[in-house]
């Protein structure tokens, strides 16, 4: 058997390259021995930004006239903790009662290697596909994701590349595969309230101002009430308070400062401008009736730091699409995914900007932990799955 249609095979190869974000480790360069004699045309642009490691990707196209689909994914790895924990060495993929062990097996070097032997298998029982299928592969999604998935698309882009669609192999299904298709995210924004008081002793606080009392005040506007309550589509829009910090030791000084951290997970009743518009209202509204010192009124003195890049919340319409990959997931596991737009962010937030984007891979319950793993069983299902899409997305787009 030619060794790239047995995801098993791939995915061992993968493992054994030691890729924890921003290292290459050989990951990219085995993909290319892969893909290269299927008759992949593959590029490695290496993109770099100031403050931030410099990170080798992959765009790997086979072209024939038609529609263009692209499979997306990462190469990099999150780094293995404690490693005298690992019952299985994390490069090592050790083989054990029916599963390979090692980081990024499904998170998402497993993902991979089932699409690579998806396209192998279709190549070798059709020949080329009636269209373009493109691997948009990066080695900087478990990091700072600067130098990877959004200079990518905009590198292809500039050279001429259009996409039809777009499958994201992350890890999706939380407990067995069928479990669940995501068609979009919901958008995060992060942010910072700093408030600025006066420094006093604690015994007389009619001479000072404290930022504590001022920061419980906005805090609880941030928290309530709630800013929605979820669509059709999404869950609720949730704010969590991530930190709040005043680094005081004394017990008989009023600090001077204090500031809260919080994230705010948003669904499509907003945009970033608007959910950033909401907060900025809600602290103002709070920070005109507030109380620094016993008996007196005043304005809260705050600002506010948002953290770089929002991401905005989609949602993918593309019926093809998701009831292809549907029905591709239904002939093989014997069970209808449900379509979610729960957890966090993906890559899939910059892919949106260029074609529809779904994401759809193995069982996530491993992922991230000390002996990650996936079961064989799930490598050549996924395979099956990712195949009869190829086929019936071709068929059918
Ligand atoms: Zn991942």
């Amino acid at each position: 058997m030619n060794p790239t249609t047995d995801p098993a095979a791939v995915l061992t190869t993968l493992i054994r390259c030691p890729s924890v974000t921003p290292a290459e480790g050989g990951a990219l360069a085995a993909l290319e021995t892969f893909l290269a004699p299927l008759g992949f045309h593959v590029d490695r642009p290496v993109f770099s930004e100031p403050g931030t490691p410099d990170i080798e990707n992959l765009y790997a196209r086979i072209s024939g006239n038609g529609p263009h689909l692209m499979f997306a994914g990462h190469t990099d790895v999150v780094p293995v903790g404690d490693e005298a924990s690992w019952r299985h060495p994390p490069f090592g993929a050790e083989v054990s009662n029916g599963f390979i062990y090692g980081r990024g097996a499904v998170d998402m070097k497993g993902g991979i290697a089932c699409f690579v032997a998806a396209v192998a298998r279709y190549i070798e029982r059709n020949g080329l596909p009636k269209g373009s299928v493109s691997l948009l592969i990066t080695g900087d999604e478990e990091g700072p994701a600067v130098n990877g998935t959004a200079k990518l698309l905009d590198w292809a882009a500039k050279m001429g590349e259009t996409w039809d669609a777009a499958v994201v192999g992350e890890p999706t299904n939380p407990g067995a595969l069928g479990d669940m298709i995501k068609i979009g995210r919901r958008g995060s924004v992060s942010g910072t309230i700093v408030v600025t008081g006066k420094q006093g002793h604690a015994a007389y606080p009619h001479l000072a101002d404290n930022p504590v009392r001022g920061i419980v005040t906005l805090v609880e506007a941030l928290m309530h009430p709630a800013f929605d309550a979820g669509t059709a589509d999404f869950q609720p829009t949730n704010l969590e308070v991530t930190s709040i910090d005043v680094g005081n030791a004394a017990t008989n000084v009023i600090p001077a400062k204090a500031t809260a951290s919080f994230n705010v997970r948003f669904n499509d009743t907003w945009t970033a401008e608007t959910i950033q518009a909401e907060i900025h209202n809600r602290l103002d509204r709070a920070s005109t009736r507030a109380i620094l010192r016993p008996d007196r009124e005043e304005p809260i003195r705050f600002e506010i730091e948002w953290r770089d890049r929002p991401s905005q919340v989609f949602l993918t319409c593309d019926e093809t699409l998701i009831g292809v990959l549907s029905k591709s997931v239904e002939a093989v596991t014997g069970r209808m995914p449900e379509l979610s737009t729960s957890g966090g962010t993906s890559d899939a937030r910059f892919i949106k900007d260029y074609c529809p984007v779904v994401e759809f891979g193995l069982v996530g319950q491993t992922m991230h932990m000390v002996d990650e793993c996936v079961s064989i069983e799930d490598l050549e299902m996924l395979t099956r799955i990712y195949e009869r899409f190829l086929a019936d997305w071709f068929e059918t787009a």
